[in-house]
């Protein structure tokens, strides 16, 4: 289920319960079934819907509801306050600041997006003034060099990789002593993927990590991977410190659900979202915006 239709199933069950003469536990229980089918259809985790049900349930009192409140409110309320909350780690993430330098680390699985979005995240700081510079140490995909070549030339940022090593942790920390030397204050490292989650890929993503010493590690996913967004991000954490999530092709197809179930996974928040194949088709990702959008 796309994002737009969720926010209007959930309408519809906050609609449907308010024109309900009396509100008693069951109407307020077929309204949050209607809503946990539509969470769940938006790839939302079983588990993070069902905790959000048993919430809801704790916060609505049904005897205020009786006694005359607007009860679409409240529940809207509380719905609004729970999905905010499961977009919410609890802390912000490490935010690079201009002037300083910033190693980020990009992981994720092939094909998820990750070498648009380190371009996309370096020219979105560079227009911003600072002074951003992409490494590729992705040396499993052949073409990966050349696909960051050229992002990263269209965007007049400057790069490092080589079509011979094939050592990654060579490349990256060849890279990155390179732009600290150069005084650049974002140095993004874009790393490798593999189809699906190997052991292979997070032992290497650990090397990269304890060698480059990144002050941040961001998880990209593809939007529409659906139910697997947890375990994937789950997986990553374990090898790396993940402390953000970029969430890409949120146009389209796009389903929310995997959104919240990495930042469950992850205890990170979500920072940007992709919303295209282009380089300035990235936004920054703010919750409250996002659920009010959410529940239309
Ligand atoms: P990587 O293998 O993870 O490095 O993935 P790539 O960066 O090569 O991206 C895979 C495909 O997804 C490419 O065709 C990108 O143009 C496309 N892509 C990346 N981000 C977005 C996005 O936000 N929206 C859309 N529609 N396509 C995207």
């Amino acid at each position: 289920m796309v994002l737009a239709q969720l926010g209007g199933s959930i309408s519809r069950a906050l609609q449907q319960m308010s024109n309900a003469t009396i509100i008693d536990e069951k109407v307020l229980n077929e309204c949050l079934n209607e809503i946990t089918r539509a969470l769940l259809q938006s790839d939302v985790q079983f588990k993070l819907v069902r905790d959000m049900q048993t919430n809801i349930k704790k916060i609505v009192n049904l005897d205020d509801l009786a006694a005359g409140h607007n009860k679409r409110k409240i529940i809207q309320q509380a719905i609004f306050n729970e999905l905010c909350k499961m977009l919410d780690p609890g802390k912000p993430s490490f935010t690079p600041k201009k002037a300083k330098t910033s190693v980020v680390m990009f992981v994720g699985l092939q094909g998820s997006g990750k070498t648009t979005t380190c371009t996309k995240y370096a020219y979105y700081h560079q227009k911003k003034g600072w002074k951003p510079a992409l490494v590729c140490a992705d040396t499993f995909r052949a073409g990966a060099f050349d696909q960051l070549k050229q992002n990263a030339t269209k965007a007049k940022i400057p790069f490092y990789g080589s079509y011979m090593e094939s050592d990654p942790v060579k490349i990256a920390v060849e890279g990155v002593e390179r732009f600290k030397k150069e005084n650049c204050d974002l140095i993004i490292v874009d790393t490798s993927g593999r189809h699906k989650q190997e052991v292979a890929l997070f032992e290497e993503m650990r090397q990269v990590s304890e060698a480059t010493k990144p002050d941040l590690v961001i998880f990209v996913m593809d939007s529409s991977i659906g139910q697997a967004a947890f375990d994937q991000a789950q997986a990553f954490r374990q090898s790396v410190a993940v402390g953000a999530v970029i969430v890409t092709k949120m146009d389209g197809h796009a389903k929310g659900g995997g959104a919240l179930s990495a930042v469950a996974a992850t205890k990170s928040p979500v920072i940007f979202i992709g919303t295209g194949e282009h380089m300035d088709e990235f936004e920054v990702f703010d919750v409250k915006p996002f659920v009010s959008r959410l529940l239309g």
